[in-house]
C-alpha cells in the first residue's frame, strides 16, 4: 500500500526563509502602479541581460520615446537601435534580439501587442512568449508576474539562482527553467502575485549584498541557519 505523502518540506522552508528575509530587510513590495504594459516589461527583460535593472529601465523608456510606437522601434535599423542602447552591455547583441523579437510578434500579431495573453492560462502564456527571440524562462516568468498581468510565476535572475542553488533548494547545477520548475509547484498556496514578486526581490537582494558569486558572507547572511553551503563550510 502507497502512504499518501506529506506536504513537501521546502514550501514550509520558503515560508519561513521569506518570514525571515522581511524581517531582516523590510518589505520590498511593488505598487500596482509601478506594474507595467507587458510589452516595455518584455522590452525591459530583452535588452537587459548583463545591464543593471535602472539601466534597462531608462534604455526602455527611450526607445519608446525615440520612436512613438513599439512599431516604430521594430522598423528601426539594428545600428540605429544599438546607437539608444550604448549603456547596455552588447548594444548590437540587445539590438538585434529586440528587432528579432518584435518582429516575430509583428508577424504573428500583426502589431506589437500581447494582449491576447491575459485570455490563456499562465503556462500556456509563458510557453508562447518563450518562442521569441530572446526570451526565456526568467523573461517570461516577469512579464506574466510584473507586468499588468499579475500572474502567479517565479522570476529566477542569476543572483536569485546562486542563492537557491548554495542554499540547497534546487539541485547546484539547475538552470532557471529547472530551478522554476522545481520551485512553483511547492511555493506557499496562499503566496498571491504580489508575494511570490516580493519573494524573488528578497531572495535577490540576499544575491547582491551576502551570496556573491565568487564570495558568500555566511557569518552576516539571514538564510546562514537553513543553508547546506553554509552548513558544509562550517564543517570545514
Ligand atoms: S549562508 Fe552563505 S552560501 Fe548560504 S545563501 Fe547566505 S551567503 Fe549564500
Amino acid at each position: 500500500m502507497q502512504l499518501p505523502l506529506g506536504p513537501d518540506p521546502r514550501t514550509q522552508r520558503l515560508a519561513s526563509l521569506h518570514a525571515t528575509l522581511i524581517a531582516h530587510f523590510g518589505r520590498i513590495v511593488r505598487p500596482d502602479d509601478k506594474r507595467r504594459d507587458p510589452v516595455w516589461t518584455l522590452v525591459q527583460g530583452v535588452i537587459g541581460a548583463r545591464t543593471k535593472t535602472a539601466i534597462s529601465n531608462a534604455n526602455t523608456d527611450r526607445l519608446l520615446e525615440a520612436y512613438g510606437t513599439w512599431e516604430g522601434v521594430a522598423a528601426a535599423p539594428e545600428e540605429e537601435l544599438a546607437e539608444h542602447l550604448q549603456t547596455a552591455t552588447f548594444p548590437a547583441l540587445m539590438a538585434e534580439r529586440l528587432k528579432a523579437c518584435l518582429m516575430q510578434i509583428i508577424e504573428e500579431r500583426g502589431q506589437v501587442d500581447l494582449r491576447h495573453l491575459s485570455n490563456l492560462p499562465t503556462e500556456e502564456g509563458m510557453e508562447w512568449l518563450e518562442t521569441l527571440p530572446g526570451v526565456a524562462r526568467k523573461i517570461s516568468a516577469q512579464v506574466v508576474n510584473t507586468s499588468m498581468f499579475n500572474r502567479r510565476a517565479l522570476v529566477i535572475d542569476t543572483n536569485h539562482r546562486r542563492v537557491i542553488q548554495r542554499m540547497g533548494l534546487v539541485p547546484p547545477k539547475a538552470d532557471t527553467t529547472r530551478a522554476y520548475n522545481a520551485l512553483m509547484p511547492v511555493l506557499p498556496e496562499e503566496w498571491s502575485a504580489g508575494d511570490i514578486d516580493e519573494h524573488h526581490l528578497l531572495v535577490k537582494r540576499v544575491g547582491q549584498v551576502y551570496c556573491r558569486p565568487s564570495m558568500q558572507k555566511c557569518d552576516a547572511c539571514p538564510m546562514r541557519n537553513d543553508c547546506q553551503y553554509a552548513a558544509r563550510a562550517a564543517r570545514g
